[in-house]
């Protein structure tokens, strides 16, 4: 998967099309899914160009690496969900079903949350 600066983020980013924002850094971003799963659920990016973890982890700086995941945290608190708990994740790549090609971390809480993943026969 390549980074294609026509992603639904990237437009973010460049503030071609809205976003209900909870928090913004100097590197990162973040706002309201548009198809919450849960009563809160949003999305930290970082505003480079990082299609996924691997990318990102791979390719930024420490001042970026940093700030993405006190963004995070910081979201969550802003947000109030740290106090009964909340769920992070981030799909990377085609087996985890990643849909946008921008990474990006789902926050999410609100409610019970259920067990990590259906159970389904490991193979
Ligand atoms: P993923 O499957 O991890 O790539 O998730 C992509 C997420 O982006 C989904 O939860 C979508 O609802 C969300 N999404 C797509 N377009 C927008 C948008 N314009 N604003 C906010 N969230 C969006």
């Amino acid at each position: 998967m390549s980074y294609d600066p026509n992603n639904v983020f990237a437009r973010i980013l460049r503030g071609e099309i809205p976003c209900r924002k909870v928090h913004e850094t100097k590197h990162s971003l973040a706002f309201h899914d548009i198809n919450p799963l849960a009563p809160t659920h949003v999305l930290v990016i970082p505003k480079g160009t990082y299609v996924h973890l691997d990318d990102f982890t791979a390719k930024a700086s420490e001042e970026e690496l940093a700030d993405f995941i006190r963004a995070v945290g910081d979201t969550a608190r802003l947000l109030g969900v740290q106090a009964d708990g909340y769920r992070i994740l981030a799909n990377n790549g085609a087996n985890a079903h990643q849909e946008v090609p921008h990474l990006h971390v789902h926050i999410f809480g609100g409610r019970p949350l259920g067990s990590m993943l259906k159970r389904e026969p490991a193979r």
